[in-house]
């Protein structure tokens, strides 16, 4: 593994350099949601106008024809540059182009690269997370439609969004898995209903979505019939990869932030905050490490697979700490009580990370059935 850009990555990452140094506005993101989603979706607008996002996609579905590498010096340096987040969107193009039919990729893949369309992803339901096989939504086929009735919970933007990627039950009787289809439904269909869910911080980021029996045409199945087990697989393990390499600097920065609270706020702090501090730091070190071998990895490999829980476990571990490290370090300065809401918000998000994406037990039960071999635990 070489370390080091090539001449083209080189002078790809220094033309991203100086666009990021013109366009990123020296503000900080909004720290309310209702504000930050419409300066997030402007910026990145601006990024897909100008040719620096939906890299590593083909150009005739909209997008620049490069690869992971530059994916990854993309992230990097939006990182370095604390440009705002980009929205969560990549792991939904991924099964449009993987799974879609050309009229699909050329109906939906570029307005959602470019963020004109939003989507969201309707997998969990209230008594379907960790199991998601036990999805209770169903969809039946009646004539050119497919009539879709159920429930879906924590879908991240589910109020912003315009499309939801969902899966929903199409065969009763076959083996659970086996019988789930993907869909694309558009949100603004009759019978569909967004709640927003209000979180801890006031945000209101996820929406409860019900579906009463919503009619899309027969043409807005996704892949085949059935074929919904494969199609989440595959956007879970988009989503839980660690390829994104923009984490690493986010913590880099986080590490320098609180290094500089703790020189201003004392000439002699205290040790056990500093072994906290020096402990996360060595975190994102080792993450840092682990992430450019699975680069190296993934360059050779078409699709990832189970091997991305380790990417998302390691994630969850090394931000958690960073946190833990923050919130004992920020302990005298109400981390909680408003001087200081971006480190409470940054907080609060470490505590949903051993969550979303699959929590953090069923990712180690992915390790150890699916990279160890190891026999399931027996239920008696
Ligand atoms: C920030 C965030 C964003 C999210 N965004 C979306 C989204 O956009 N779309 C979407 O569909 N969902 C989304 N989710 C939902 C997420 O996928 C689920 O919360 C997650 O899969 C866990 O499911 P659950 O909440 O039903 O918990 P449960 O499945 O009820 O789990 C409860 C606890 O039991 C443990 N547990 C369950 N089964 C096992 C087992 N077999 N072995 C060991 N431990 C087990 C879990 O680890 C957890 O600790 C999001 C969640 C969060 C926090």
């Amino acid at each position: 593994m070489d370390l080091y850009d090539t001449p083209a990555e080189a002078e790809f990452r220094s033309r991203l350099r100086a666009w990021l140094a013109d366009n990123v506005a020296a503000e900080p993101e909004p720290a309310v949601l209702a504000e930050r989603w419409p300066f997030m979706r402007e910026f990145q607008q601006r990024l897909y106008r100008d040719g620096w996002v939906a890299l590593s996609y083909p150009k005739n579905v909209g997008g620049q024809g490069l690869g992971l590498m530059e994916e990854a010096i993309l992230s990097d340096e939006l990182g370095r540059a604390n440009a705002p987040t980009l929205l969560p969107l990549g792991h939904l193009g991924r099964p449009l182009y993987a799974y879609g039919t050309p009229e699909q990729q050329e109906r939906y893949l570029r307005p959602l690269l470019a963020v004109e369309e939003i989507w969201c992803q309707g997998f969990s339901e209230p008594s379907a997370g960790s199991d998601l096989a036990a999805l209770r939504t169903t969809a039946t086929r009646r004539g050119d439609e497919w009539v879709i009735s159920g429930q879906k919970i924590w879908t991240s933007y589910g109020g912003y969004a315009d499309y939801c990627l969902l899966l929903a039950r199409t065969d009763p009787d076959a083996v659970r898995h086996q019988g789930i289809s993907a869909f694309i439904v558009p949100l603004t269909s009759s019978g569909v209903t967004v709640r927003p869910i209000v979180l801890a911080n006031g945000d209101e980021e996820f929406a409860e979505i019900h579906f009463d029996d919503v009619r899309i045409p027969a043409a807005n199945l996704l892949g085949r019939p059935n074929e919904g087990w494969r199609i989440a697989m595959d956007v879970v393990n988009y989503e839980r990869g660690a390829v994104d390499t923009g984490y690493l600097s986010k913590f880099a920065r986080y590490i320098s932030e609180l290094a500089g609270i703790v020189k201003a706020q004392s000439s002699s702090p205290d040790r056990a905050v500093l072994r906290e501090l020096g402990a996360a730091a060595a975190g994102v070190e080792v993450l840092r490490m682990h992430c450019l071998r699975r680069l190296s990895d993934r360059i050779s490999t078409a699709r990832p697979g189970p091997e991305c829980s380790i990417d998302k476990l390691l994630m969850t571990e090394v931000e958690q700490r960073l946190m833990n490290a923050a919130s004992s370090l920020l302990a005298d300065t109400d981390i909680d009580a408003g001087s200081r809401p971006q480190w409470f918000d940054r907080y609060l998000y470490g505590r949903a990370s051993s969550i979303y994406g699959g929590s953090a037990q069923i990712q180690r039960n992915i390790l150890a059935q699916r990279l160890l071999g190891l026999p399931q635990a027996s239920r008696a």
